[in-house]
């Protein structure tokens, strides 16, 4: 046996399976607007995988796709090896959270949290029981029965990842997240993110627009184009090695 395909099957037997594939994917919009051109894509389990690229490269909408807000024009999307092109959003194993405006802003972050589980039927002591153990992991104990519009942006934004993960995805995706915070704020929720996936042992997809975020916070990063992804790599490869004039290029751009 070759060297090469030695290598090949350590690698088929040791690297952890991928969680999400994604084969020739598209979505086009009105029949005109080309969002996702034709994607391919392997997420691995338990990673910080993020997707960064410019605004109307075509990041939500993959999101959306992975997630059964959107249906795809064309191609396949596995999750766990199972197809789900055609399963509802609540029956995948997949949970988006949402911006902060997303919340009931009259109800209380315990309400907000446990809605979901509400709507699953989960019984009162259980729903009770998973929220307490959210609001420890997010650091948000003292204020369950505060009104969602009485706290600040960060503890919003701690409230709607909590009312995502409370339901317990295998994958949880974040879409621009960060963007509505302050500079600081933003700099310690990209530490606090990356403490909640280790602790809760899950893969995250998280999307952005920002180097600084994409390049501190992945495993590795997708680095998305006009509807198409340029590069997949770690940080440090695309850094050291860009695998187009148009990543070489976004890199140089300001953050
Ligand atoms: P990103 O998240 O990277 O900014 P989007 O996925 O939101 O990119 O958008 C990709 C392209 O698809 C853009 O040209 C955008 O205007 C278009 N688009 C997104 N959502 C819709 C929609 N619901 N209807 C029509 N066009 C859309
Ligand atoms: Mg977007």
């Amino acid at each position: 046996m070759s060297t090469e395909s030695q290598t090949e099957l350590h690698d088929s037997q040791t690297s952890p399976a991928n969680v999400i594939e994604i084969r020739s994917l598209r979505k086009v919009y009105d029949d005109v607007i080309v969002a996702v051109d034709d994607v391919d894509l392997g997420v691995r389990e338990g990673e910080f995988f993020t997707i960064l690229g410019p605004s109307g490269s075509g990041k939500s909408t993959l999101l959306q796709m992975i997630t059964g807000i959107e249906t795809p024009t064309a191609g396949e999307i596995r999750l766990d090896g199972a197809l789900v092109n055609d399963v509802k959003p609540y029956n995948r194993n997949t949970s988006l959270v949402f911006q902060e405006y997303a919340l009931f802003p009259h109800m209380s972050a315990r309400e907000n949290v446990e809605y979901g589980l509400m709507l699953r039927g989960i019984p009162d002591r259980e729903r009770h029981e998973r929220a307490d153990a959210m609001f420890e992991l997010m650091n948000l104990v003292g204020k369950e029965d505060r009104p969602i519009q009485d706290l600040s942006g960060g503890e919003r934004q701690r409230v709607a990842t909590a009312r995502s993960l409370v339901v317990e995805p295998d994958v949880l995706l974040l879409d621009e997240v960060l963007g509505a915070l302050d500079e600081k704020l933003a700099r310690e929720m990209q530490v606090e993110l990356k403490r909640i996936q280790e602790e809760v042992d899950k893969t995250f997809i998280f999307v952005t627009h920002s180097q600084e975020e994409a390049f501190s916070m992945s495993d590795r990063i997708a680095i998305m184009n006009d509807g198409n992804v340029e590069q997949v790599g770690e940080p440090f490869e695309i850094y050291q090695n860009p695998a187009s004039e148009f990543v070489a290029d976004f890199l140089q751009m300001p953050n």
